[in-house]
């Protein structure tokens, strides 16, 4: 069977009420198309509904990373500045900066850690999206690291395009080996561990 994960507001509204104290970091992981950056969205609208600052950032991997926004797949956007490295993130930061947003975590470098922890530490609620797993299914970096240090984590689900049940892995379609290939349902699809074929000549779905 499918499960569908609803996300109850709980928690958010208690972390909210806890602002003005310790900052804390929240990571949304899981596979392509699981609604990481629909979550993200969702939880920076709500700050800013709450009137908090709100900054967002996207690492620029490559020209198409250039716009300013981030974007699910469903078509949330969200304006966002995109930056190089954890170190130019962490020059735009303003003071008065409540909340930080950061979609697409995997393709930061390791600094991103130690960046958000310091973030976290000066009282700032720090949310960072990103993919756990490559299109092997390998751990990708920083992403582990990440959850590892964040206070509250949330795991976000597929669904498998070849039968229907919760999908945890992103199946390459596409025949690169580049472990950085930008694409959407041109270059993946979302898999169960089943279906999942951990090769960069994996068919392609019919
Ligand atoms: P992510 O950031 O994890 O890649 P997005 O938030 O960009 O995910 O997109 C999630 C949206 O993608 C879903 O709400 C749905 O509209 C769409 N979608 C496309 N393919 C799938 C799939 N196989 N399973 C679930 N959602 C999918
Ligand atoms: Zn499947």
């Amino acid at each position: 069977m499918v499960e569908e994960f609803a996300f109850d507001n709980t928690e958010e509204r208690r972390k909210t009420r806890q602002n003005g104290g310790t900052g804390w970091i929240e990571v949304i992981v899981g596979s392509m198309f699981s609604g990481k950056s629909e979550e993200l969205i969702r939880r920076l609208r709500r700050a800013q509904i709450a009137r908090q600052k709100v900054q967002v950032f996207k690492p620029k991997i490559d020209d198409r990373y250039s716009i300013e926004q981030i974007a699910s797949h469903s078509g949330m956007t969200h304006i966002s500045k995109p930056v190089m490295t954890a170190k130019e993130l962490m020059a735009q930061i303003e003071d008065d900066t409540q909340v930080v947003g950061i979609d697409e975590g995997q393709f930061f470098d390791m600094e991103i850690v130690e960046a958000v922890n310091k973030l976290a530490s000066d009282g700032r609620r720090v949310i960072v999206a990103g993919l756990d797993q490559d299109y092997l299914g390998r751990p990708f970096e920083p992403m582990p690291q990440l959850l590892s240090v964040a206070e509250f984590i949330t795991k976000t689900h597929a669904i498998c395009v070849k039968c229907g049940n919760t999908a945890n892995y992103s199946q390459r379609t596409s025949d690169s080996t580049e472990r950085v290939e930008v694409g959407a349902s041109d270059k993946y699809e979302a898999r169960c561990r089943q279906c999942f074929v951990p090769h960069s000549d994996a068919p392609t779905a019919v």
